[in-house]
């Protein structure tokens, strides 16, 4: 059996989880809202305008944006891996990748000892 050992369970939460820290980005995204501003976000913005700190806010919400950018597009691969059936396979090495890795960061591409390869 070369198949992925998660069982089914453990990846429809995965799914669930990328599915909602998808959401989470685009709808923190601003710019790109795909929703119709509401009340609730102008509240929001009331707070935003509170807290921020003129140049600093901006240069941080930068940053921000080019990690979830990142995110947003591992967490689209993981799904795309999803339907093709090889989620959890690491894409460097081709072993399983460890559930608890997943179930840490579920967009992961590769396992955790390719992944300290990477950074050493
Ligand atoms: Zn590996």
């Amino acid at each position: 059996m070369t198949e992925s050992a998660l069982d089914d369970a453990l990846l429809t939460r995965l799914k669930d989880d990328l599915l909602r820290k998808r959401g989470e980005i685009l709808s923190a995204s601003t710019g790109t809202r795909p929703l119709p501003a509401s009340m609730d976000v102008n509240s929001r913005q009331g707070d935003l305008a509170d807290q921020a700190s003129g140049n600093n806010e901006v240069h941080i919400q930068l940053k921000l944006k080019q990690t979830d950018a990142k995110i947003l597009q591992a967490i689209e691969e993981a799904l795309q891996r999803m339907e093709k059936g090889t989620y959890g396979i690491c894409r460097d090495c081709g072993d399983p990748i460890a559930p608890a890795r997943l179930e840490a960061i579920p967009w992961t591409r590769v396992c955790i000892t390719c992944k300290q390869k990477q950074s050493a």
